[in-house]
């Protein structure tokens, strides 16, 4: 299917091909027909779909083919209307919309302008009232120029709410009512959202008209089938978590995967130091020790496989039981790779996600691709701390910040093996509970308590023949909370 086959004219096709596209997504080659034919559109589609063209190509097509019905009206030195408004959540995406704008209507004489909070205010209203075919703007900023009489929206034909549930989510509600309250009564909607929760139905209930409904499928459905869980855990406290969790539920062919290379290998290190068979494939080990460490994971002789994302892409494994993240990927889409490799085929698969307070960013964005909420729990003995405040993830790969707890860092002695299980273990041996929720996103505040715990125990006796005994943690590393005692081996398990 070609863009030119949906519709469009020559220029606009012309820049779509010197931008280097020559075929349109599946939202694109729904949504721009619809677009063009005049009606309303709810469009269920999430970024990375191509969304933006999506709309932007056919509403340029319509300003480009038809004239504004409030145009000059004769007069003279009369102020362009504003054709087309466009509402964002962020900035970012206000400015990425406006770029998308310049990027295809290149060819043609409209004139576009983001309003965004933050940036000079004056220059804004200057630009406004010298007319402006197309507005892409948040809505807080919006609403102060149309206060102020700088925009009149009594002229707009077509309104694009993108991102509706991220506009909700972040408290926008009451704003986009103000705004619709200032359009004319006839008037395209396009309403674009990755997710429909019961305040975007309503919204989109009262806002379109008879709409043409697009929904973009998620790419991987296989997650339909695979358990996934998110376990809040402190920063520090990751591997501890990890360590104990492999050991008390005897866990074997787990592929865990990291961020980073550097993160891989420190992680494989510090597993095989605490007597779990570990190793790490990424980009910077050759070939061949590659493939060694696969052969090795595939034969049982390692349990542990810690990979980043890339060096997965390749691995040739089926079915594994378990994926666990120990980091959560930046790029939502890397999370439903990443836990494809488990439940293929029909078989049960989980996936566990290690989150800590830095990634609450990444899990929401993973939650809006695969449109479902993952349960959250935590483990008891691995609460995080809820005065750790969140710190950007990229400062912790440049290595300013211990990978994890000191004790580990530090090479402490290790303690004899720490009691098993609490009698809160359930039947199958699984430490896990389900019980209510606790946002961990919302954890706050100033200093950590740490408590000065010991380093992490060692569990001999746990190991599976194979003479290596595994760690489990008890009462506190050096980074742990100075409440935790020896009954840590029950799981609450939280949901939202
Ligand atoms: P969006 O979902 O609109 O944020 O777009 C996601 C990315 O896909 C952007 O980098 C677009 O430039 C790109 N894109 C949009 N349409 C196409 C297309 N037809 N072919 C290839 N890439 C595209």
């Amino acid at each position: 299917m070609s863009f030119q086959s949906l519709g469009l004219s020559d220029a606009l096709v012309r820049a779509v091909a010197e931008h280097g596209y020559t075929t349109p997504t599946p939202i694109q080659a729904q949504a721009i027909p619809a677009v063009l034919a005049g009606g309303d559109l709810l469009a269920g589609a999430q970024t990375g779909t191509g969304k933006t063209a999506g709309f932007v190509l056919p509403m340029l097509q319509r300003l480009s083919t038809e004239s504004s019905p409030h145009a000059a009206k004769g007069q003279r030195g009369a102020r362009r209307p504003v054709r087309v408004l466009v509402v964002t959540p962020t900035r970012e995406l206000a400015a990425q919309v406006e770029a998308s704008i310049r990027t295809y209507g290149k060819h043609l004489k409209h004139t576009s302008m983001s309003l965004f909070g933050g940036v000079g205010f004056g220059p804004q209203a200057a630009q406004l009232k010298r007319g402006v075919d197309i507005v892409v703007a948040t809505p807080g900023r919006l609403l102060d120029h149309a206060t102020q009489r700088n925009v009149d929206l009594s002229t707009v034909e077509i309104l694009v709410l993108d991102e509706a549930d991220r506009m909700l989510d972040m408290g926008f509600l009451p704003d986009i009512r103000r705004i619709l309250a200032l359009l004319p009564a006839k008037r395209q909607n396009l309403l674009f959202s990755a997710t429909f929760p019961e305040e975007i139905k309503a919204l989109a209930g009262r806002l379109l008209d008879r709409p043409r409904t697009i929904e973009v499928t998620p790419p991987n459905s296989t997650v339909d089938v695979i358990r996934q869980r998110v376990i809040a855990v402190g920063r520090d406290r990751k591997r501890e978590l990890l360590s104990w969790m492999i050991g008390t539920h005897r866990w074997s062919q787990v592929l865990v995967f990291t961020r980073t290379k550097h993160g891989a290998d420190k992680l494989a290190q510090a597993l095989e130091r605490d007597g779990i068979r570990a190793q790490a494939i990424h980009g910077n080990k050759s070939q061949g020790a590659r493939t060694k460490a696969l052969a090795d994971f595939k034969k049982g002789g390692v349990d542990v496989l810690v990979a980043t994302d890339i060096a997965a892409r390749g691995i040739d494994i089926a079915e594994l039981p378990r994926v666990v993240n120990y980091d959560l990927p930046n790029v939502p889409e890397d999370y439903v790779h990443r836990i494809g490799r488990t439940g293929r085929a029909g078989a049960d698969g989980e996936a566990i996600s290690l989150v800590c307070v830095d990634e609450q960013g990444f899990l929401r964005d993973i939650e809006r691709l695969i449109r479902r909420a993952i349960p959250r729990e935590t483990v008891a003995g691995f609460e995080p701390d809820p005065s750790e405040r969140a710190q950007p993830v990229f400062k912790q790969q440049r290595g300013q910040r211990p990978a994890y707890g000191a004790g580990a860092s530090q090479g402490r002695p290790r303690q004899p093996a720490a009691p098993r299980g609490s009698g809160h273990a359930d039947a199958r041996g699984h430490d896990r509970r389900h019980a209510q929720p606790k946002e961990a996103s919302r954890a706050h505040g100033q200093g950590q308590a740490r408590g000065q715990g010991h380093d992490a125990h060692r569990a001999g006796g746990q190991g599976r023949g194979t003479g290596h005994g595994h760690t489990a943690a008890r009462g506190g590393a050096a980074h742990a909370t100075a409440s935790r005692s020896g009954d840590s081996r029950r799981t609450h398990a939280k949901s939202r």
